[in-house]
């Protein structure tokens, strides 16, 4: 009994709901603490994984490590695989369709925890050929993806730069039969500007430190990152990332998925060109110069071409160099897709969803950081309707007794964002209409007018007291994650306008891929395209959609400090520990039941009370009352209502154990 208490002491709980001690905000960060050092980086909150970056490479990820959590109940092992376990079997057994939500801040370890689910299930699925074909399609399209939407921040050398929500779809076997992936919104002005410390996109580097040299050649490149000006931010070079080698992964993945011959040469003659942005799209010289240089204006019978100043043309440049990039990643996703289509005729099939998206960064200041932002308040807002909230209305509506737990809405900073017509995205957008006469700075003065007193928005005078003074045409957004300032270069990038005269050039290439990028039916710049925010904003509208028709599950994941290094930094850890609502989330789950079923459901334990069943006729409530009595539940161990309510899982998993014998 002692040692396993020393033990308990020096490794600490594994799941918060189960120890009465760990209810404080500080028993909570000693807990994760304790298990950092240890190594032990995954802990529970009831089914809630939190996870820790450990900023170093541990031994828990091998095939046998996953061999140990098939099919084991989720309190037996120490967490991590357990809830990509748990997910697996009850969609199985419910035959109903999962997501899984990993949150947390930039460099907290999403897309690292997102690749160790997928390869989970790759390993612990059925395998035949047919199914081996999508499995290594499903795990190849990471690093594909990830070379063309991911790269180096100041906060993460390997910064998810695009959002990633991805379906693993399984037939009724578990068998993984194909898959589907969504994506949002590339920041794709970092192919044109990296901030000091930053890089561009990983394939840029991938392709000129790596390429073959006959390629290189074919490509008229030169091996050197210097030597082209979307490349020379301060860093090609990065320790922990090996570009020759990377370049040699994404080879022979776009070969597994799929990607013909003509297809690769297409793809990295479009990256070339981006890189010195001409020679290559296969346009010829003059009209691409034109182009670049003029814009055309209609005047009332003819055409009539204007020539840029110099300022001009490099924005008009800079613009078609983000179009094709952007256009061609979401060429490569769909392509992607199409390796992935479910080839089985199979009836019924049922999912998975990841979502990965780019975590909330407080110090980055710019447009896409409030879109990225913006899209994590979302996320926190449908975290806290599925849990908190609706926990606590379920418990309500089913007549259960409940001390109500406070806890922080981030409704209010949504609302500020997106309301109609005076939310931040509707003035910025009603601005965007005013062509000629807006200006950042007028935007600016609309919003101090319209939602100058919002409690989480600041702007010059609100901020006397105790805030850093604001720079002229800045203003500070309270998010649920900290203070973020934000500078306004906002309307030239929510307008993302390409000239007429660019996308008519391109339409001369021969490169496939673009050819399809930039068909010729395109509609011209008379009819308004819907802005870059209003997009976004709708495209988390279907999101949100997506997620809700499915089961949730979370993992929410923190980074232990700013240095990326095996350190713990209880600061840091705390502010985390706070805005992601885990003690609220704690104080919910001890207070509430781990566990709910529907009566239906649960009787798939009658074979336990054998003098019953099979000669029952009463209905499934009734019958749920017969079994919890035979099986000895004490009254507050579970609640009925429309379903069983049952406190604590242990007293499930002892039914299950005595049903699977
Ligand atoms: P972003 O929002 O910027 O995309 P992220 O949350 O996806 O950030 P990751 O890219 O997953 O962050 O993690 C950042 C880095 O932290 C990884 O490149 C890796 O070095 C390290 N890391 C994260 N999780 C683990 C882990 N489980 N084991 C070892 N190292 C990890
Ligand atoms: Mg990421």
């Amino acid at each position: 009994m002692e040692a396993s208490l020393t033990a308990r002491d020096r490794v600490g709980i594994q799941d918060f709901v189960l120890l009465d001690a760990y209810t404080s905000e500080s028993a909570f960060l000693d807990n994760l603490r304790k298990r950092f050092h240890e190594n032990l980086i995954y802990t529970y909150v009831g089914t809630l994984l939190v996870s820790v970056n450990p900023y170093k490479d541990l031994d828990i990820y091998s095939k046998k490590q996953m061999d140990t959590y098939m099919g084991v109940n989720f309190f037996e092992l120490p967490p991590h695989y357990a809830l990509a376990d748990n997910v697996f079997r009850t969609m199985l057994s419910e035959f109903n369709n999962h997501f899984i939500l990993i949150s947390g801040e930039s460099g907290a370890g999403k897309t690292e925890a997102s690749k160790k689910i997928l390869q989970f299930y790759a390993v612990s699925c059925p395998s035949t050929k047919l199914l081996n074909n999508v499995r290594d399609r499903l795990l190849l399209s990471n690093p594909v993806l990830e070379a063309f939407g991911n790269a180096k921040t100041l906060k993460n050398d390997n910064s998810s730069r695009f959002g990633k929500y991805m379906d693993i779809q399984f037939d009724h076997r578990g068998g993984a039969v194909g898959g589907h992936i969504l994506s949002y919104l590339l920041e794709k002005s970092r192919v044109v500007h990296q901030n000091h410390g930053e890089r561009n996109f990983h394939i840029f580097y991938q392709l000129v430190e790596g390429g073959e040299e006959d390629l290189l050649r074919w490509l008229g490149l030169e091996r050197n990152c210097k030597n082209y000006r979307y490349l020379q931010g301060d860093c090609a070079k990065v320790s922990s990332i090996n570009d020759k080698s990377d370049w040699k992964t994404v080879q022979k993945a776009l070969s597994v998925i799929d990607f013909s011959e003509s297809d690769t040469e297409h793809l990295f003659g479009i990256i070339a060109s981006v890189l010195h942005l001409g020679n290559l799209l296969g346009i010829p010289n003059q009209v691409l110069q034109q182009g670049l240089t003029h814009r055309k204006i209609e005047a009332k019978t003819e055409e009539v071409l204007s020539p840029f100043s110099v300022e001009h043309a490099v924005y008009a440049r800079d613009a078609l160099a983000k179009a094709i990039y952007g256009r061609t990643f979401n060429w490569l996703v769909n392509k992607i897709n199409e390796s992935l289509v479910n080839q089985q005729d199979s009836s019924r099939k049922m999912v998975v969803g990841l979502l990965d998206i780019y975590g909330f960064e407080v110090f980055s200041v710019n447009f896409e950081q409030f879109c990225i932002n913006y899209c994590n308040e979302k996320l926190q807002q449908l975290f806290i309707q599925l849990t908190l909230k609706s926990e606590q209305e379920e418990y309500e509506l089913e007549g259960i007794e409940w001390e109500p737990v406070p806890y922080f809405n981030n409704k209010i900073i949504c609302d500020l964002v997106e309301e109609k017509f005076r939310g931040i995205i509707s003035l910025l957008d009603e601005e965007c209409l005013r062509p000629g006469e807006a200006t950042d700075l007028t935007f600016l003065e609309k919003m101090e007018e319209k939602i100058g007193g919002h409690p989480h928005f600041v702007h010059k005078l609100a901020d006397k007291n105790t805030r850093k003074t604001l720079e002229r045409g800045d203003f500070r957004l309270l998010h649920y994650a900290g203070e973020v300032t934000y500078c306004v270069v906002f309307l030239d990038k929510n307008n993302d306008l390409l000239y007429r005269s660019g996308k008519e050039v391109m339409q001369h290439s021969k490169n496939a891929i673009i050819k399809h990028c930039f068909p010729s039916s395109e509609p011209d710049n008379k009819k308004r395209p819907e802005t870059v925010v209003t997009q976004f904003k709708n495209s988390l509208v279907g999101l949100t959609e997506i997620l809700t028709s499915k089961e949730p599950w979370y993992v929410r994941c923190i980074k232990p400090n700013e240095s990326k290094q095996p350190k713990f930094d209880d600061v840091l850890v705390r502010h985390q520990v706070k805005y992601l609502g885990l003690m609220e989330h704690l104080r919910v789950r001890r207070a509430g039941f781990a566990y709910r079923r529907k009566y239906e459901i649960f009787l798939q334990y009658k074979a336990l009370c054998p003098d019953t069943w099979p000669n029952w006729k009463g209905t499934p409530a009734e019958g749920v009352r017969c079994l919890i009595k035979h099986l000895g539940y004490k009254t507050d161990e579970y609640k009925l209502g429309t379903k069983i309510f049952i406190r604590h899982p242990r007293t499930l998993f002892a039914t299950e154990d005595a049903f699977q014998v």
